[in-house]
């Protein structure tokens, strides 16, 4: 049997799409499992965008578009990254392409080098380390602390620097602690890309997703040296309930921009056409369902962190973006559920899972294994049901 790549073999599959498609097959062969593992918003996409997106089928928007994205979109995202983030971008700056996990994929496929190091900080998105090394790079991994709310401090990246670091990924608000960093602290890191000149990968998919006082500022913003150093990758999945239209986005120098645009008119010619037409209706529509969206995940977030505080063994990260908690699990491991000793964070999963039907995800796949991740993009009835089944979990723990 020919082998397969030494690189492929290498990376584990993405450990949020499989908890949700396992919990998504349970509950189709009639289960009663309760999801709080996918990220994705659980509301309709809103109808004037699905309308766009017929109207498009029907006018026979149906056929190749430009490799990078149509121009009127790429100038919606320009107006966007105006009017939200206070940045000026050109279209041609612009790659639109199959939703932000694959512009991630081209970022990294268009700076790496063999050998060329990422620095990651955790805990972070599962994808990150794996599409690093899917591109040649060496993902460094840096961990954070607690009381910083586990985000990067300058003192600890500015260690984790070396020659041969080529980008560090800021991702503000944070999958999966929901931290959002202050403009203060993105100084601090923009100062140091400067100084040691490496890329600002910037993965702002949650930036609408914002909560209390907390307020998203785009690091490209600080200055037009910054903004050359950037890499802005965003996308309509998480702002706009747009998951499974793929449609994402990154906002670079024009060099790297047309350097991502050639690799995808091979890798993948363009990003779906209606899918495109969807988004820019997204984008130039009224953003009322947005604010709509915000308004219940704040109250979701409200209801979890409240109850989740008379809960025995566990403390959650309050989260200040984005629509996750992540929850520190890490004093049951010593604990025994029914004879069985729990032992880590995937056993307190599968055990969730197999007795109380409750499908989380573990901490070890965002580098931190004492957590577990869990998603409030569910209704509030259901976060009720779930959280009843978690504290029934816990307190039959010994
Ligand atoms: N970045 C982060 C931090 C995410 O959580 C996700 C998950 N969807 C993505 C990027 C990818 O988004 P998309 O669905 O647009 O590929
Ligand atoms: N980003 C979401 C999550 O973290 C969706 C699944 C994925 O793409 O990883 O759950």
């Amino acid at each position: 049997m020919p082998t397969l790549s030494q690189k492929v073999s290498a990376i584990s599959p993405s450990p949020t799409l499989t908890i949700d498609a396992r919990a998504k097959e349970l509950k189709s062969a009639g289960e009663d499992v309760i999801g709080f593992g996918a990220g994705e918003p659980d509301f309709d996409t809103p109808l004037h965008i699905r309308e766009a997106a017929k109207n498009a089928i029907d006018e026979g928007f149906t056929r190749y578009t430009p490799a990078s994205g149509i121009p009127e979109l790429k100038k919606a995202i320009c107006e966007k990254l105006r009017k939200d983030n206070g940045l000026e971008f050109q279209p041609g700056q612009i790659v639109v392409s199959n939703g932000a996990k694959h512009s991630l994929d081209n970022v990294f496929a268009a700076i790496l080098n063999k050998g060329d190091e990422v620095i990651i900080p955790a805990p972070y998105w599962v994808s990150y380390p794996e599409l690093v090394k899917l591109n040649d790079g060496v993902p460094v991994i840096l961990e954070t602390k607690k009381d910083n709310c586990y985000k990067a401090r300058t003192d600890e990246l500015e260690k984790a620097i070396t020659p041969r670091t080529k980008a560090f990924i800021l991702n503000s608000p944070n999958n999966p602690t929901g931290c959002v960093y202050t403009r203060d602290e993105l100084e601090g890191i923009a100062h140091l890309a400067l100084k040691h000149q490496f890329y600002i990968v910037s993965d702002e998919i949650y930036e609408k997703l914002i909560y209390g006082e907390n307020e998203h500022v785009s690091i490209a913003s600080l200055s037009k040296e910054v903004q050359e150093q950037t890499i802005i990758v965003n996308g309509v999945s998480k702002s706009y309930a747009m998951t499974g239209w793929r449609i994402g986005y990154t906002a670079s120098s024009l060099p790297l921009a047309n350097a991502m645009a050639n690799l995808q008119s091979h890798a993948a010619s363009n990003p779906n056409s209606i899918a495109q037409k969807a988004a820019l209706a997204a984008l130039n529509g009224p953003q009322d369902c947005v604010e709509e969206m915000r308004r219940t995940f704040t109250r979701r977030r409200d209801y979890m962190l409240n109850r989740l505080k008379s809960f025995p063994f566990i403390s959650a990260v309050e989260p200040e973006g984005a629509f996750y908690l992540f929850i520190h699990v890490g004093k049951t491991f010593a604990k025994k559920f029914r004879g069985t000793l729990i032992g880590d964070g995937d056993n307190f999963a599968a055990l969730l899972l197999e007795h109380y039907r409750v499908a989380i995800v573990p901490g070890k796949g965002f580098g931190a294994p004492e957590y577990a991740r869990f998603s409030y993009a569910t209704s509030e009835e259901i976060i009720a049901a779930g959280l009843d089944r978690l504290e029934s979990f816990l307190r039959e723990l010994t």
